[in-house]
C-alpha cells in the first residue's frame, strides 16, 4: 500500500467547497512515524463556525424533506464510494495517526457498518400509531430531525467516530458541522469529498478544522441543536456542562481505564492473546484498549512472565510496513506522556517488566516511537491505576478472587469498556449483571458493541443519556412529535370541561 502524501494545506469544508477560512492560525500536521511535518492545518475561527452553521441551516429545510428512502439512497452511494476507496482512506489514517494498516483498514470497516446501518433510514424513523384511542381519534407519534447538529471527535478514530455520529444524523435528516481532531484531520475532508461525489446537497455536511476556538463557537452557537462529542473526560464534562448551559442537546463520550479479569479456569492461551492484542493494539491508543489486567489467584505467576515474553517481541515500526504489529504514538508531546506514566509507575512502586520507553527504530530515528511496557503489583492508589495513560502501557493487579475482581472494577471512576476470561458459564454470568460499565466482553477483549446495537460507557466515561449510534443514536438526534387526530364527522358537539378521558 502506497503511503499517503498529499502535501497540501488541510482547510474547511463548508458548503460543499473547501474553504481556506478567515484565519491566520495554522499548525503543522506530523507523520508519527517519521516525526516529519507533512502539511499544515488550518485553524478555524468563530467565523468559520458561523459560515459553516450558516450553510447547514440553510440545507436543512430541503434535507430534512427529502424523504428517508431518498436520503438513505445518497448514503448507499455514499456507502459504495467508501467501499470502493477504503484502502486509500486507511493509508490517509495511518500517515497521520501511526496505526498500522491493517488496524487502519479495520477502523474504516467499522465505520462502514454505521453507514450501513443508517441505510436504514425509512426502518429506522418509522413511527408508532395507536387507531381509535377515544371514539373517532387516533394518536401516532413521530420523530422529526433536530436541525443542525455538531460532532467534534478525538484523534484516535478519524474516521470511525466520525461515522458514529454523521451517517445517523444525515439519515434522520439533520445537517451536520463536524470539527475532527487537529492531529489527524484529512481523514474528514476525504469523507466529506466522497459524500459530495455521493450526491450529499452542500451544506448538508461541514468540516471546521480547529480546536478550542472551534468547538468553543459551536457550543454557544444558537443554531446548533445538537453535539455529539468522544473525547478525555475533562473535555467530556465540559462539553456536556457548556452545551447543555446553551440549550443544547448533548451526548459526551470520554476516557477509560478497561480492565481484563483473568479467572484461574481461562484458556490461558486465548487470555495472553487477547491482553496483548488489546492492551499494545493502535499502541494502546483505543478508548477500548484494556490498560489493567486483573490476575485472579493464582493466574499472575502463570500469565505475567508469557505477557513479558511476547510483549518484548512485539514488532514496532511504520503502520505501513506489512508486519508491523504495533506503530508510533500520535505525537511527541503524547509519547512524553506516556514515558513520564511510566516513571511514575517505578516510583510509586510498582514492578517494571518490561520497558519500553527510548525505543529507536531504525531508519525513523525522528518517528514518535516507544515500545509495549508491562507492570506487575500495581495497586489501586497508584496513578498508573487510576488514570488513563493512554497508550502501550499494560498494567497487571493482581486479586485473591473474582468478588474483590468485580469490586476493583466498580470503584473505579471509568465504565467504558470491560472483559472476562472465564470458562464458568454462571461466572460469566454474574460478571455481566453486577459489573457497572458500559460494554461488557465474556471472553471479549474488545466489546465494541456492532452498529445496530449502540456504543457507550457508564460513569465519568460517558456525560448525557444517550450512547452513540444504534437507536439510541436515532433518538439523539430526532424528537418525538405526538399527533392526536379526529375528524369532525367522528366529533361529539359540546364544549368539554374535564379531563379528556377514552369515550
Ligand atoms: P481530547 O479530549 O484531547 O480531544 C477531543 C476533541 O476535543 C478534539 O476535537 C479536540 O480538538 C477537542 N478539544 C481538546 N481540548 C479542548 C478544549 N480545551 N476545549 C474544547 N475542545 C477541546 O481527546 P484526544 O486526545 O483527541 O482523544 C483521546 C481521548 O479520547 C482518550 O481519553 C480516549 O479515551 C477518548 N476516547 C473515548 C472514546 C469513547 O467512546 N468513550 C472513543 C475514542 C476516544
Amino acid at each position: 500500500m502506497q503511503a499517503y502524501t498529499d502535501s497540501a494545506d488541510v482547510a474547511h469544508f463548508i458548503g460543499g467547497k473547501t474553504e481556506r477560512g478567515t484565519g491566520d492560525r495554522t499548525q503543522p500536521v506530523f507523520n508519527p512515524a517519521t516525526g516529519a511535518a507533512a502539511r499544515r492545518l488550518v485553524l478555524g475561527e468563530a467565523a468559520d463556525v458561523d459560515a459553516a452553521v450558516a450553510s447547514a441551516k440553510a440545507a436543512f429545510p430541503a434535507w430534512s424533506n427529502t424523504p428517508p428512502i431518498r436520503r438513505a439512497r445518497v448514503l448507499l452511494r455514499f456507502l459504495e464510494l467508501m467501499n470502493r476507496h477504503k484502502d486509500e482512506l486507511a493509508a490517509i489514517i495511518t500517515a497521520e495517526h501511526g496505526k498500522v494498516f491493517a488496524d487502519a483498514q479495520g477502523e474504516v470497516a467499522r465505520g462502514i457498518d454505521i453507514i450501513e446501518f443508517a441505510c436504514g433510514a425509512p426502518q429506522l424513523l418509522k413511527g408508532d400509531y395507536t387507531e381509535q384511542v377515544s371514539t373517532g381519534m387516533d394518536n401516532w407519534t413521530v420523530r422529526q430531525p433536530l436541525g443542525v447538529v455538531a460532532g467534534i471527535t478525538p484523534f484516535n478514530f478519524p474516521c470511525m467516530v466520525p461515522c458514529w455520529m454523521f451517517p445517523v444524523a444525515l439519515a434522520a435528516g439533520c445537517t451536520f458541522v463536524l470539527k475532527p481532531s487537529e492531529r489527524d484531520p484529512s481523514a474528514s475532508l476525504f469523507m466529506a469529498r466522497l459524500l459530495k461525489e455521493a450526491g450529499l446537497p452542500d451544506g448538508v455536511f461541514n468540516v471546521v478544522q480547529g480546536d478550542k476556538v472551534a468547538v468553543d463557537a459551536l457550543l454557544v452557537h444558537r443554531d446548533v441543536k445538537a453535539v455529539s462529542f468522544v473525547g478525555s473526560t475533562p473535555i467530556a464534562s465540559y462539553i456536556y456542562e457548556t452545551g447543555a448551559k446553551h440549550g443544547k442537546r448533548v451526548q459526551a463520550l470520554g476516557g477509560a481505564k478497561n480492565h481484563m479479569v483473568v479467572m484461574p479456569d481461562a484458556d490461558l492461551d486465548q487470555a495472553v492473546d487477547a491482553l496483548i492484542g488489546a492492551g499494545y493494539g493502535s499502541a494502546g491508543e483505543r478508548c477500548m484498549a484494556i490498560s489493567v489486567a486483573v490476575l485472579v489467584g493464582d493466574v499472575a505467576d502463570k500469565i505475567v512472565p508469557r505477557l513479558a515474553e511476547r510483549a518484548r517481541q512485539l514488532v514496532v515500526k511504520n503502520g505501513m510496513e506489512a508486519d508491523a504489529e504495533m506503530g508510533p504514538i500520535v505525537t511527541r508531546q503524547a509519547l512524553e506522556r506516556i514515558e513520564g506514566y511510566i516513571a511514575t509507575g517505578v516510583e510509586e512502586g510498582a514492578t517494571l517488566v518490561v520497558d519500553g520507553r527510548g525505543l529507536k527504530v531504525p531508519g525513523h530515528e525522528d518517528g514518535f516511537f516507544t515500545g509495549g511496557t508491562l507492570f506487575d503489583n500495581v495497586t489501586p492508589e497508584m496513578r498508573i491505576y487510576k488514570e488513563e495513560i493512554f497508550g502501550p502501557v499494560l498494567a497487571c493487579v493482581r486479586v485473591d478472587d473474582f468478588a474483590h475482581a468485580v469490586q476493583l472494577i466498580n470503584d473505579h471512576e471509568f465504565g467504558n469498556g470491560v472483559a472476562c476470561f472465564t470458562r464458568d458459564g454462571n461466572v460469566a454470568r454474574e460478571f455481566g449483571r453486577q459489573i457497572e460499565v458500559g460494554m461488557v466482553g465474556i471472553n471479549v477483549p474488545i466489546p465494541v458493541p456492532m452498529a445496530w446495537h449502540g456504543f457507550g460507557g457508564w460513569k465519568r466515561s460517558l456525560f448525557g443519556d444517550m450512547h452513540a449510534y444504534g437507536e439510541e443514536g436515532v433518538r439523539f438526534y430526532t424528537k418525538q412529535k405526538s399527533i392526536m387526530q379526529r375528524w369532525p364527522e367522528s366529533t361529539e358537539k359540546g364544549a368539554e370541561f374535564t379531563m379528556p378521558v377514552a369515550k
